[in-house]
């Protein structure tokens, strides 16, 4: 534990939730939206070139000023959420974005109206900053609706559909669980449970699992009404918005296509005898005949419990990041450097990690609550690489180019972890330290690629069923979700009764209008692995291009990412470079035994 507090620095933004700047810069945000909309409303799909270019810069202005707030006060609310003053300040920029979102909903149907006329616009070298975005914007018109009925459903989605959602996340929070930890009776916060899942303790391990999710599954028909009414929900949205799939959305979204990211999930699919050969390792090497569903991701019973200070974090991840290039490390270093780090655990604080771009100060924000696991150093690892990533598109990028798409913005995250279990396994003192590190690289990595890969065939199922006129009650959704886990467990792992509910905790389920969250994790997985053995390779050489690809921001589609490190994704038998590196991590540990 480190005995310092490690706590953010918010006042690049404002000094405090009663700082009469908000106030202010509410009142400057508003002023800009009403000289935008004075300005555009019904002129954008007239806009020439030149004239365009104006109104983007316009729109520019206007977020950074906006950004300010939003930030600040989901900040401010995300490291103590239980103050009223956090709270009402959060409520209040809600509020204001959904105001603003409703009166500037013309934006993007006049924009869209004015390439749907005169497509040849996106050409145009006055707009040639705006190539990509402008591409996206027309990709995703066709699916808009009209001004009333994109308000309306911003109005009666923030009490409707998007109740369910806050449903299921005020269970978790509200609900007490019965575990025993190691031998000892405890009542815990869904919070605390959720920790024990991968205690070193087997006993308590199982406790966990079959409270949690024992507790979950008796009210299971709950979680099948929100479920089911997100589902059928979208599935009307998606007829109305004429997506041909209830996945094109999010394909839109991540700037992708179809034919992608089905040749990745068959790629998973035919390789989940690779993850089950390391399931069964990891069986030896825990002394267990098979995997229980509770050792999935849980430490070897050998795994030295080693701790860290955040300062030896801080040094393991700064050192990582400099071995690639030492300009690489810029970001962490001015992370740590400016406090833009909130790692001390409170109550009321936001549960997990995340990293926040911060356009007009350049340097993002990191929430995570940082107890000195090996785990813990991963996930700054992690952030870290989302705030390097942040770093150098920030200051590439106009504003409208930072809207970089899920399975691109996972990159620079994922290769720092990849980094920091380099430096790890260098410098391990024993095979059992290096095994260490590697089970966790696998079971994360494991997770990461072939579960997710088991959760995005479960929410096809889920539309299957629908379309087939199928009621989506508790035990239905529960067969769709244990027949797509098991595709790619198969008999590597036994499971509690229990864990049928286990789709049930997932928040990315109930996020309405949001669909198909999953996949992007798995094409992120596998893309940066190969990103990482063309650095093995190259060395000194791969940098100048990752630099590259992380400066584009979101100017470039991901295909043409691909392109900078002569990569290409459409190709089918793409995917099996990551099947390699993952192959790989195996070998090592199997050479650790
Ligand atoms: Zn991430």
């Amino acid at each position: 534990m480190t005995t310092t507090q490690v706590t953010w620095d918010l006042t690049e933004l404002f000094s405090s939730t009663t700082d009469p700047k908000i106030n202010q810069a509410i009142a400057q945000a508003t002023a800009l939206a009403d000289a935008f909309e004075k300005t555009y409303r019904g002129k954008i799909i007239h806009l020439n070139a030149d004239g365009l270019l104006a109104c983007l810069t316009e729109m520019e202005k206007f977020e950074a000023k906006f950004i300010d707030i939003l930030l600040y006060s989901s900040l401010s609310f995300s490291a103590v959420m239980i103050l009223p003053q956090t709270q009402a300040l959060n409520d209040r920029a809600n509020k204001l974005q959904v105001a603003i979102g409703k009166q500037l909903a013309f934006y993007r149907l006049e924009l869209g109206t004015l390439l749907q006329s005169n497509p040849k616009l996106v050409e145009e070298s006055a707009l040639h900053n705006y190539q990509n975005m402008l591409k996206r914007v027309y990709r995703g018109f066709r699916h808009q609706l009209s001004e009333v009925e994109e308000q309306l459903i911003i109005e009666k989605d923030q009490f409707g559909i998007d109740a369910w959602q806050e449903l299921q996340s005020k269970w978790l929070n509200t609900r007490i669980f019965d575990v025993t930890v190691a031998g000892e009776k405890k009542t815990l916060s869904y919070g605390e449970a959720n920790g024990l899942l991968t205690h070193p303790d087997r006993a308590t391990r199982e406790s966990a699992n079959k409270s949690i999710y024992g507790s979950l599954g008796k009210d299971g028909e709950i979680f099948a009404s929100a479920l089911r009414s997100i589902c059928n929900d979208w599935v009307n949205v998606s007829k109305r918005r004429k997506y041909s799939s209830p996945m094109e959305a999010s394909l839109i979204s991540n700037d992708t296509e179809q034919n992608v990211i089905d040749n990745l999930h068959r790629t998973i699919e035919k390789n989940a005898n690779v993850y089950r050969s390391y399931l069964k390792l990891k069986a030896k090497l825990m002394g267990l005949p098979v995997l229980g569903n509770h050792d999935i991701t849980a430490p070897l019973p050998s795994s030295s419990e080693q701790k860290f200070t955040f300062q030896q974090a801080q040094d393991l991840v700064t050192r990582a990041y400099s071995r690639l290039d030492p300009q690489y490390a810029f970001a962490a270093k001015e992370m740590f450097s400016k406090r833009h780090i909130d790692a001390t655990p409170r109550f009321g604080k936001r549960n997990g990690a995340f990293c926040s771009s911060y356009y007009n100060g350049r340097s993002a924000y990191i929430l995570q609550s940082f107890n000195g696991s090996l785990s813990d150093v991963f996930t700054l690892a992690h952030e870290i690489g989302h705030a390097t990533h942040d770093w150098y598109a920030s200051r590439s990028q106009t504003l409208l180019n930072l809207n970089i798409p899920a399975i691109v913005a996972e990159t620079a995250s994922i290769l720092g972890e990849l980094l920091l279990t380099d430096l790890l396994l260098e410098e391990a003192k024993t095979e059992a330290e290096r095994r260490t590190v590697l089970c966790l690289v696998l079971d994360e990595a494991g997770m990461a690629a072939f579960q997710v890969t088991a959760r995005v065939w479960f929410e096809q199922a889920l539309y299957a069923s629908i379309q087939k006129g199928e009621f989506l009650d508790y035990n239905t959704i529960c067969s769709h979700w244990t027949a797509a886990r098991d595709r790619i467990y198969g008999d590597a792992v036994t499971w509690f009764p229990e864990m049928e509910a286990e789709w049930t905790m997932k928040p990315h389920y109930y996020m309405p209008n949001y669909r198909f969250y999953n996949y992007p994790y798995v094409y992120a997985q596998m893309f940066v692995y190969s990103l990482y053995d063309q650095y093995l390779q190259e060395g000194k050489k791969f940098v100048p291009k990752l630099k590259k690809a992380l400066s584009a921001g979101s100017s470039l589609a991901p295909s043409e990412i691909s392109n900078i490190f002569n990569l290409n994704t459409s190709v089918s038998n793409f995917w099996n470079k990551g099947i390699k590196i993952f192959e790989r991590f195996i070998d090592n540990l199997q050479k650790t035994t």
